[in-house]
């Protein structure tokens, strides 16, 4: 069997890696400008804060991560004691979408190592500029023989796909997930699908909506609208919608100004395809903010729809950009009826100051997770498990539990050998009358 890192020296290489990382902030930041325009203040935040901030407690934490977890031994077994080793898989396989290019790739290569897995990385081949950083970092800080970065398109991956590994973490498109579950499928290989879906964010007549406007405006335009869990369409209760639409606007004008090209603030989206998608998808009649775009820079403004047709392409697929479809409910039922018609989402979100409103509506709906009050905070909290459900995703991390995705656990009871009681061994005789007992007083 070949030699694994020990845990020292995870932790030595992790602090390495931290170190790099530092020292390279500022060709993270210019690499992720390069690809799509992300504003410096946006990379810090959502790229490589949350790296360095996992790594830290990663390297902090690893040790007690990594070592057995004692548990009560069963009577059954007297005398024993009974633990849980933690046993990395093997070989693990991470393939990264485009949109967090920098964390979504390095997140689960961290935790894979840090549990004592080899890791190959396959980065999206539609942010080079960040992908080649990466891997030029990946040979700086970690031997080839535990991480290693393979860069290209779906043909690298396909290809990867063929190789047997013991755990596949994908994060990426529904469509693209389940080609990876196929594959992984043929070697019983176990997966986290980190995938997407269409996430419905309601705001009640009993919200704040002052606050609600600015804080879904920031989560809906941050990497203009390029994110798994920004809210993807809004819920308004009928009696508030126009007046919640205005402050939408004026929220969108606070941050990103007249002229939201102009905006140093605002991302640009990450491909041709994806320009001509998105500008396929506004619908110039409902447009009642913004609109705008231009392809030569693959800009799109800030874009508000007012939606009243459930079936218009807007409403059918994910958005994954700067547009935002507002549509009314009357009642609660409405919300049953229109979130009903959609796979379960990665995430939902709910405005309203009313608490029992709020728990009504989240326990509701089945979703990845979620927020009362704000939109995608909740990914900021390592102790939150992140993650999908049904189409949305299967497995969570973050936190330890990432650390847990990429171990096995392993079941060992030792048994002492100085008693052994012989009610168990045949020939059994009148045993069971006496075993029937017994088992009533446990
Ligand atoms: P994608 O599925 O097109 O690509 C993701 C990765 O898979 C890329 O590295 C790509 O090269 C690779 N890939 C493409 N085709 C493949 C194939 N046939 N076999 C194997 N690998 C293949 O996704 P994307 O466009 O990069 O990302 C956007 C999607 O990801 C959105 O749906 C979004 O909701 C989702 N997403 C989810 C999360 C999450 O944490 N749940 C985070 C970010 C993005």
């Amino acid at each position: 069997m070949e030699s694994r890192p020990t845990v020292s020296q995870r932790k030595e290489t992790l602090k390495k890696l931290l170190h790099v990382l530092s020292l390279r902030e500022d060709a993270i930041i210019q690499a992720l400008r390069d690809d799509f325009g992300k504003p410096a203040f946006e990379t810090v935040l959502s790229e490589t804060f949350i790296v360095s901030s996992t790594l830290k407690s990663t390297i902090r934490n690893l040790r007690s991560w990594a070592s057995d977890d004692w548990v009560f031994p069963s009577v059954l077994n007297f005398p024993s004691s009974d633990r849980i080793v933690k046993e990395p898989y093997g070989k693990v396989l991470v393939i990264s979408p485009w949109n967090y290019p920098f964390q979504l790739a390095l997140l689960p290569v961290i935790a894979a190592y840090a549990a004592g897995n080899s890791v190959i990385l396959k980065p999206s081949e539609l942010t080079p500029n960040t992908s080649s950083l990466i891997s030029n970092i990946v040979s700086e800080v970690f031997d080839p023989v535990d991480v290693e970065v393979f860069q290209g398109g779906s043909d690298v991956a396909e290809k990867l796909l063929e190789r047997r590994f013991d755990y596949i973490f994908f994060t990426g498109s529904v469509a693209t997930g389940k080609k990876i579950a196929e594959a992984a499928a043929r070697n019983l290989t176990p997966v986290t699908l980190e995938l997407g879906g269409k996430n419905p964010c309601i705001v009640t007549s009993r919200a704040n909506l002052k606050l609600s406007a600015r804080r879904i405006v920031w989560g809906k335009f941050l990497n203009a609208g390029q994110t798994c869990i920004a809210p993807d369409f809004l819920l308004v209760e009928a009696s508030v919608k126009s007046k919640f639409i205005a402050m939408l606007k004026a929220e969108i004008t606070a941050a990103f100004g007249d002229a939201p090209a102009n905006s140093p603030d605002l991302a640009r989206i990450i491909s041709d395809k994806h320009w001509e998608r998105l500008v396929g998808l506004i619908d110039a009649e409902k447009v009642v903010h913004g609109g705008q775009s231009d392809r030569e820079s693959r800009f799109i403004a800030p874009t508000l729809l007012d939606e009243t047709d459930g079936e218009s392409p807007v409403m059918r697929e994910e958005i994954f950009g700067p547009i935002l479809p507002v549509v009314g409910y009357d009642n609660e039922s409405d919300l049953d009826a229109i979130i009903g018609r959609y796979e379960k989402p990665l995430s939902l979100y709910v405005f309203s100051d009313d608490r029992s409103e709020s728990s009504r509506i989240m326990r509701q709906f089945p979703f990845g997770g979620g927020c009362i009050n704000d939109v995608v905070c909740h990914f900021a909290n390592e102790r939150l498990p992140f993650g999908g459900v049904g189409h949305s995703g299967m497995g969570a991390y973050h936190g330890k539990r990432s650390f847990d995705t990429f171990v096995h656990k392993k079941s060992l009871t030792r048994r002492g050998t100085w008693l052994d009681i012989p009610l168990r061994y045949a020939p059994y005789e009148n045993k069971v009358e006496f075993l029937r007992k017994w088992f009533k007083w446990l």
